[in-house]
């Protein structure tokens, strides 16, 4: 394996190990929210949590073409028992790393020469890009709204 590979499956797997923490952090807000009873939200949590799962499957697909391991390990443990502002707040921080590597790891990929894989992290980060403004949004209505907001997001 040439050097510039094994860069380039070091950098998907550390996507990957962030897709996993996104994963396990999306579920555990989709559990708690859902038992209470904010079920607007938690299918929030839960649909973007299925796209983490898409994200984390391209990328181990690619590092087992380049001949690598996908990782199984998240890079950080899942908060529980935030407030919904603090849920969110963590949420953005985790989809702006998410924006931060995938922005770094696309050039690293083009230097490489390695355009597949340059690819697939420019798909991911357009998809997080969209995560991003999901969670700014439901931010800047609790800001404005409060509980008046967060009423809407109960229920199914
Ligand atoms: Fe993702
Ligand atoms: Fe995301």
């Amino acid at each position: 394996m040439s050097k510039d590979s094994k860069k380039v499956i070091d950098l998907l797997n550390a996507g990957r190990a962030r897709e996993l923490s996104a994963i396990l952090q999306y579920l555990a807000q989709h559990y708690e929210l859902e038992s209470d009873d904010y079920g607007k939200l938690a299918k929030v949590m839960k649909d973007t949590g299925i796209t983490e799962m898409k994200h984390a499957e391209a990328l181990a697909e690619r590092i087992l073409f380049l001949g690598g391991t996908p990782t199984s390990k998240p890079d950080a443990e899942a908060k529980k028992g935030q407030k919904i502002a603090d849920m969110i707040a963590t949420d953005i921080r985790l989809e702006e790393d998410a924006v931060k590597l995938y922005n770094e790891a696309a050039v690293a990929c083009a230097e490489a020469l390695d355009h597949v894989s340059k690819d697939i992290f420019e798909k991911l980060l357009a998809d997080e890009n969209e995560h991003l403004d999901i969670f700014m949004n439901i931010r800047d209505h609790i800001a404005r709204l409060g509980d008046h907001y967060l009423a809407t997001l109960t229920g199914k």
